[in-house]
């Protein structure tokens, strides 16, 4: 069976993708089963840049094919912000209630609806082989968090045609309409048809 590393050390991106790769031959491993891990420097000013990054760092370290995701929210009324910088929005090394609080703080001066998109940009690198994909998920973001599923801004994150929010859904709810759902099923065909079956 083929390992692959998930540059991650994030439980709640790991729990997804367990389950969105659970139906394909790989042995999925993360950076939380390590302990010399690189530092992994997000410089990039793109998802698909930082996705890359993450994923060349691994497999440099390691030697072992990788897939790494960066992600983030786009809020409109914010000009796209947090962006790349989601993870980071509150400051360095923010709990994801001081990045909520944040974001509910910068939109109080906007009229409602706050309209905004989760997107996910999802690579594999093997050393020779780079494959990339991208989802995305439009929503609006609630004035006070709902929800204890998910991680980062789920619980104010209502999806379009939804009426519980990212935190308030179901692992298996969330995985049919997130934009990591997306970009990592998209990566998973490209995976199976250059990667798996030569
Ligand atoms: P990354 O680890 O650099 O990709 O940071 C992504 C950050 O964006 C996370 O720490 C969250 O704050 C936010 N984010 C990305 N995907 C999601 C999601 O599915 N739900 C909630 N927040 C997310």
């Amino acid at each position: 069976m083929s390992k692959i590393i998930f540059a991650t050390q994030n439980k709640g991106k790991l729990k997804e993708v367990r389950h969105i790769l659970s139906d394909i031959k790989i042995e999925l491993v993360s950076l939380l089963e390590f302990d010399d891990v690189p530092e992994i420097i997000e410089s990039g000013t793109t998802f698909e840049g930082n996705a890359k990054i993450k994923a060349e760092i691994i497999f440099n370290a390691y030697r072992i094919p990788t897939i790494a995701d960066d992600s983030g929210i786009e809020v409109d009324q914010l000009n796209g912000r947090p962006g790349v910088y989601s993870a980071r929005y509150a400051g360095e090394n923010a709990t994801d209630k001081e990045n909520n609080e944040k974001l509910l703080c910068e939109l109080k001066n906007f009229p409602e609806p706050h309209t905004a998109k989760f997107v996910c940009s999802a690579v594999y690198f093997d050393g020779e082989k780079l494959l990339t994909a991208y989802g995305e998920v439009k929503g609006r973001i609630i004035k006070s968090p709902r929800g204890k599923n998910g991680f980062g801004y789920d619980p104010l994150f209502l999806p379009d045609g939804f009426s519980k929010t990212s935190g308030e859904l179901e692992l298996n709810e969330k995985n049919e309409i997130s934009h990591r759902a997306k970009a990592f099923n998209e990566l998973k065909t490209l995976i199976i048809q250059s990667v798996l079956k030569t």
